[in-house]
């Protein structure tokens, strides 16, 4: 029997505002969309945030035996500067600062993403797909919500018709935002271009002389609005309802009200069954953010080579760090709550290498199948991660206890503390356990230890055919041995 059918997982749904038993809409399976980011940069630690906290809930969604389709964009065009209908786009103006093509600036920011991902343990989405690959795809969207009058066209470019839409659906039943105090905040000499009302946004725009990243369209040569593109990408690999859709929450209005409103406007379904935005990290009290330049990249904190912070610190506490807080709090990064995190991590780390080493008692003094049940409902209760490594501490504490023979448990218990355990660190948290890495590396170097000394005997014997067999099948492998006056050492490749 999967997990999910004895646990209640609770989702807080931004589009109710409450938590909500989540019940997929084809059982046993789970369609999840997160967008992803707009590489015309490195990320940031905020950006990485978001994705970490999709990557811990991805994580208990297949822990609970999900099978689940998670799809996670990149955004290699049609985002303007100031997220706005005007501008800039952000890759193409970065490509023209550097003097290179955009998708080389696509490229060269895909692929440090990927490099961040991968060093914070992150597993892949399963599809990620781009939306300069998904045009024709969202050419056909626009199609269709012109053809149901809720868009219009003027000199080359297609605008959603704001007004039209609220006459019959709600512009603002995820952001709750009223389209009259829209009205209102509008400062009359904003310019609104070809635009019938300054609220209505692209979906199509036409590309002036200038603009180096251009496609054809039934309107002529332009490019994507930037909501269209995750409404075609979501849809294409999910269908026209899905279960999950989430983002930062910055993204709430007005990129996530108006993909809803694209949707309906051109099937006339609302897309996501539940919502789910993350909140901001702060740094220095104030939100990160690449325009106000208020951002630490995360090699600067795995290498300690940063402005803001004593020392370096490493994948596996940087998610720690990450986990004790809820994904809906804001979290402010700071030096003092690094470090915490760090002694935490550890002292978890800890109790879990010493897991192997403790003896069963004939009875149990605590009670391991309902603390397991305590970890289950913590995650159940919307992704209380926090909640969760308070668990996880108790169980430290209990194995420390038994370590000196304070608490026993029988070996059954002892059995699902440790599965419970690393469960929970392992494939949930993602937490790595860096001191079996390092004893997995110790005994590579006892090995190759090994091998020298029996290539030094071969050689005192004079069987050169086998000590220069050692050397070139170790080389073959990228273990270069090297020989000197003080001995042989060796490096890898
Ligand atoms: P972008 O590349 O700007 O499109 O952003 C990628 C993702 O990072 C979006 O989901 C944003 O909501 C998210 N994001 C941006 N700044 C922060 C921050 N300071 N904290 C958390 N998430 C953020
Ligand atoms: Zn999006």
């Amino acid at each position: 029997m999967p997990l999910y059918e004895s646990q209640t997982l609770r989702i807080y749904n931004s589009l109710s505002g409450e938590k909500e038993a989540f019940m997929p809409i084809n059982e046993g399976y789970v369609g999840m969309y997160v967008c992803g980011p707009t590489v015309y940069s490195n990320v940031h630690l905020g950006n990485v945030r978001t994705f970490m906290s999709f990557d811990m809930i991805y994580r208990y969604l297949l822990h609970l035996g999900y099978k689940v389709r998670y799809v996670r964009n990149i955004t290699d065009a049609g985002h303007l500067e100031n997220d706005a209908d005007e501008g800039e786009d952000k890759i193409s103006k970065k490509a023209r600062l550097e003097q290179i093509e955009p998708m080389e600036v696509v490229q060269r920011y895909t692929v440090d993403f990927h490099n961040v991902l991968n060093t914070l343990n992150f597993l892949p989405p399963n599809i990620e797909p781009t939306a300069t690959g998904h045009l024709i795809e969202q050419i056909e969207i626009i199609k269709m919500i012109i053809d149901n009058g809720f868009a219009y066209t003027v000199n080359g470019s297609v605008y959603f018709d704001v007004h039209k839409y609220n006459e019959a659906h709600d512009y603002g039943v995820l952001s709750k935002r009223k389209l009259e105090d829209l009205i209102n905040n509008t400062r009359e000499l904003q310019g609104q271009g070809d635009k019938k009302n300054p609220q209505d946004f692209a979906l199509w725009k036409k590309a002036d002389a200038k603009h180096i990243m251009k496609w054809p369209s039934p309107w002529g040569d332009g490019f994507p609005g930037w909501h269209i593109e995750c409404t075609a990408m979501s849809t294409k690999y999910l269908g026209e309802n899905f279960d999950i859709h989430g983002g930062g929450i910055d993204l709430k209005f007005p990129h996530h009200e108006s993909e809803i409103a694209q949707n309906v406007a051109a099937r006339g379904i609302a897309p996501v069954n539940y919502w789910i935005h993350t909140n901001m990290l702060h740094l220095n009290g104030q939100r990160m953010a690449k325009s106000t330049g208020n951002t630490v990249n995360p090699h600067e904190l795995l290498s300690g080579n940063n402005k803001f912070f004593s020392k370096a610190y490493s994948p596996s506490v940087i998610r720690f760090f990450n986990a004790q807080s809820s994904y809906r709090s804001i979290l402010d990064l700071t030096n003092d709550g690094l470090l915490a995190s760090e002694k935490g991590f550890n002292r978890l780390m800890e109790a879990i290498n010493t897991l192997d080493e403790l003896p069963a008692g004939n009875t149990s003094t605590f009670n391991v199948p309902e603390w397991r049940q305590k970890c289950y409902n913590a995650m159940n209760d919307d992704f209380n991660s926090p909640i969760l490594i308070a668990h996880l501490f108790e169980a430290s504490k209990l194995v420390n206890q038994i370590k000196n023979n304070k608490a026993s448990l029988t070996l059954e218990d002892l059995e699902l503390l440790k599965k419970t355990m690393s469960d929970f660190t392992f494939d949930v948290l993602g937490l790595v356990n860096v001191a079996k890495e390092d004893s997995s590396a110790d005994k590579l170097s006892a090995a190759v230890e090994i091998l020298i000394n029996l290539r030094n005997e071969a050689r005192q014997n004079k069987d050169f055919t086998l000590s220069d067999k050692i050397r070139d099948e170790l080389a073959e492998v990228g273990i270069q041995l090297k020989d000197s006056r003080e001995g042989t050492t060796f490096t890898t490749n």
